[in-house]
């Protein structure tokens, strides 16, 4: 990068909507003329009050800028953006520029396939990448038709937003678009394997790259049997047709998010297109993500946030609705299992760290900084409210609103409190209410059990005390059996009183909260865990265990006990999957012992992969856990020499699991990675290269890592992540303890080398979460007191010692060394 833009400020957003109106964008791309730039022509007509305002632009070189048939002066464009002086009534302005393909994810995304050196590319316009592809008024809010024109090398496909066609070789012209917002406006290009399908008069289409090609094969009946059951519920529900014509679901290299919603052309990680075996708790991630994506073709397609501020209105209700028809229309009735597994801790802790923010009303001032609000709490915490809402409504003023919403404002933009008219049009009443409690407010409250007091006690989180009761179940447990019955707690004690040994509250998730297991619970559940025949409420008590610990409020040694007691018991591979990671960085990480830690979880879960059928999706996802707190080296090689337990084949993603743990314990080195990147030169393996390479416990391993967080050795997002998730072991410390204030020290000059998304990425994943020394915490506060950060490195930064602070806080209380 090294150029720094100017992020739009909302009230920049505010003045150019007051003053412009677009009438259209008509742009033509060049991908043919080389690989590391592509030429870039728009021509946008827009009408005008009159007066002063800007164009975004961020380009790698301009030939021509004419506004209103007047050349303009390039030198004018700075930090993205080319002031205009604008006539009242029609205005053109025609951009010629040269743009640079990137690899990080945004604007035009270029990836050459290690497997056969084949280019694709595919845009990301989001959030505020749409500049690096064509001219134009970035902001929601200004939406209008897009006419693209593109040209590409002869062997390619190209696919956008609107339905295309390929003219003469290589030329490929496109319908106008309805009218839409820059943000998703979108291109794929390439020579991309293609399957096309059809529903309900909807044209279908699927595509990955060509060395990926009978991987999506064999998914492709899955995939569209769910779209097309997805589209019927969607269309039940919200009573107006699906507009943007076509259907095409691209999975794409080097994506950041999960998928990307662009009406029409729907992007998403390729790896979703699944090339060795996976658990079934990935499928169903894929099919929420299936189904996420489409509720937003209504929710921020067809009517979008006028502002970022308002960005849960297209992140909750998607995730809400995608859970929900998911659970309702699909093969995977349990997607709400699967949630309590894989969200509802992401949202809670995002809610109780020191960046929380309200559901709504998330405060953004720029597009930059509501980026990082695209969390846990947006997403998990905001489905949760939806899903109280609807049944606080019902389904039918719940979906009369919603369909109002759509019919207001129709291919437009709108607010929260549009949304909140349509639904008291509806008979909605006492909104302001709920809406206080749960959406204007950030935090959660706390609810716990104290047995001796008789009561649950409810605390507000620390300088946010909504006083919110809560209505929810609380499953009791003994050895007869387990019952839930309503409860509501109100003000800060409730009176109850119970003789169950084990007490589970809302284990099915029907308020917000951080409800935590009393000690007494937590000791029970040792014996009736593995009793417990809904996976719903097994569920709810690691999600209580999980809040207690980050609470501080459980010992890792207790964790341990849990895994032990109920894995060799457990039969959904979610539980598996989601808390045996945790479960292992908690339980074995800070526990007095962690060797002994990691070999007490070993001989669980190896033992449950072998109790487990051969072939199932349990026991793979069990000996993933065995393979990662593995110690033997020697059992490890006959592993990857191939003698596996029956029903296990080792595929490419177990077998850079297993690379990843020989380099972890120090028994592998890089001659070997490179001799099994080499052998399978995948995009898959490149990535599990690097993990593997920063796994190593060298000084040369880390520098090898470190080279790519600070630019030195410019890699692509993918890349840039798995090495510095290798990096810090726990066990390493004396290797990686000087990058600790090596870290700090590049922080200040950080978004020199890396921007947007990737930019909060790189904090992350190179935080040094190992480093366990409440004198890092000390300098890392200094430093984000200094003023000196970039907005975004300076959240993810508080945030990252908020947890490490916790995980030293746990060592200290329960085992003092
Ligand atoms: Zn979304």
């Amino acid at each position: 990068m090294g150029t720094s833009y100017r992020s739009l400020q909302h009230v920049e957003a505010r003045t150019r909507f007051d003053l412009l109106q677009v009438i259209s964008y008509d742009v033509t791309l060049d991908l043919a003329s080389d690989e590391a730039t592509f030429g870039s022509l728009t021509r946008i007509l827009f009408d005008s009050q009159g007066g002063e305002t800007f164009l975004d632009l961020k380009p790698a070189g301009v030939n021509s800028l004419r506004l209103n048939g007047t050349e303009l002066d390039h030198d004018t464009l700075q930090a993205g953006r080319v002031p205009l002086s604008t006539v009242a009534g029609r205005n053109e302005v025609v951009v010629d520029a040269v743009m640079a393909f990137r690899n990080d994810g945004e604007g035009l995304h270029q990836h050459v396939d290690p497997a056969d050196g084949r280019r694709y590319v595919y845009g990301m316009s989001f959030m505020d990448a749409a500049p690096s592809i064509f001219a134009c008024f970035d902001q929601p809010d200004l939406k209008a038709p897009y006419t693209f024109h593109v040209t590409a090398p002869a062997d390619w496909t190209v696919i956008g937003n609107a339905p295309g066609a390929q003219v003469e070789a290589g030329v490929w012209e496109f319908e106008p678009t309805p009218p839409l917002s820059t943000y998703f406006v979108t291109l794929v290009a390439g020579p991309y394997h293609l399957i096309h399908d059809e529903h309900d008069g909807i044209p279908l289409g699927l595509s990955a790259r060509q060395s990926i090609a009978r991987d999506l094969d064999a998914d492709a009946d899955e995939l569209l049997t769910m779209t097309k059951a997805c589209f019927d519920e969607y269309h039940r529900l919200f009573g107006t047709r699906y507009p943007f014509g076509n259907y095409h679901q691209a999975f794409v290299p080097e994506f950041n998010a999960g998928a990307m919603e662009n009406p029409g052309c729907v992007t998403f990680r390729d790896p979703l297109v699944f090339s060795s075996r996976v658990t079934r708790g990935m499928r169903i991630q894929r099919a929420t993500t299936v189904a996420h994506e489409m509720a937003h073709q209504w929710f921020g397609n067809i009517t979008t946030p006028k502002w970022w501020d308002d960005l849960w209105l297209n992140e909750s209700f998607a995730e809400y609705m995608g859970n929900r028809v998911t659970a309702d229309v699909t093969e995977y009735g349990d997607a709400w299992t699967h949630a309590a597994y894989a969200r509802r801790q992401w949202g809670l802790v995002a809610d109780q760290a020191p960046s929380t923010h309200p559901v709504a009303g998330n405060g953004a001032v720029d597009a930059r900084a509501a980026l990082q609000d695209f969390d846990g709490i947006s997403y998990a915490k905001g489905s949760s409210v939806l899903k109280q809402l609807n049944a606080r409504l019902g389904d039918e003023v719940f979906f009369a609103g919603v369909i109002d919403h759509f019919d207001s404002h129709w291919f437009g933009n709108a607010t929260m409190s549009d949304l909140f008219g349509a639904w008291e049009r509806a008979g909605a009443q006492h909104l302001a209410d709920f809406t206080d409690s749960w959406l204007r407010t950030a935090g959660p409250d706390t609810i716990v059990l104290d047995r001796d007091a008789g009561t649950i006690r409810r605390t507000p989180p620390p300088g946010n005390p909504a006083d919110r009761s809560h209505t929810f179940g609380v499953t009791t447990i003994s050895a007869s059996g387990w019952e839930t019955s309503p409860v509501t707690v109100v003000g800060e004690e409730t009176p109850y009183r119970t003789e169950a040994p084990a007490v589970v509250l809302d284990a099915y998730e029907d308020t917000w909260a951080a409800t935590l297991l009393d000690p007494a619970t937590v000791q029970s559940l040792k014996t009736l865990l593995p009793t417990v025949s809904d996976a719903r409420v097994r569920a709810g008590a690691w999600n209580g265990l999980r809040s207690s610990f980050h609470q501080v409020a459980v010992a890792p040694s207790d964790v341990l006990d849990l895994v032990e007691a109920a894995m060799p018991h457990e039969d959904n591979d979610d539980a598996v999957n989601y808390t045996l990671p945790w479960a292992i960085a908690s339980g074995v990480e800070l526990g007095p012992d962690p060797a002994a830690g990691a070999a007490r979880i070993h001989r669980t879960m190896l033992s449950r992969a072998g109790s487990a059928p051969a072939g199932s999706t349990l026991q793979l996802a069990a000996f993933q856990s065995a393979v990662a707190t593995a110690a033997d080296e020697s059992r490890l090689r006959e592993w990857l020499a191939g003698g596996l337990p029956e029903g296990l084949e080792l595929d490419l993603d177990l077998r850079w699991a297993l690379l990843v743990r020989l380099a972890v314990l120090g028994s592998s080195d890089p001659d070997e990675l490179d001799r099994a990147l080499a052998s399978e030169p995948t995009a898959r393996s490149r990535v599990e290269h690097s993990r593997a390479m920063a796994s190593l416990p060298t000084a040369e391993a880390k520098e090898w890592a470190w080279r790519r967080f600070t630019g030195d050795e410019d890699v692509a997002n993918y890349e840039l992540e798995a090495a510095g998730r290798g990096m810090w072991r726990a066990g390493q410390e004396k290797v990686t303890e000087p990058f600790a204030q090596r870290y700090l020290d590049a922080l200040p000059d950080l978004p020199l080398t890396h921007a947007g998304w990737v930019l909060g990425t790189a904090v992350k994943a190179f935080f040094p979460s190992t480093c366990l020394d409440p004198a890092l915490v000390a300098s890392a506060r200094q430093l984000a007191g200094s003023g000196t950060l970039d907005p975004t490195v300076h959240r993810n930064l508080l945030d990252l010692v908020d947890s490490l602070e916790r995980r030293i806080a746990v060592r200290e209380a329960f085992d003092p060394r």
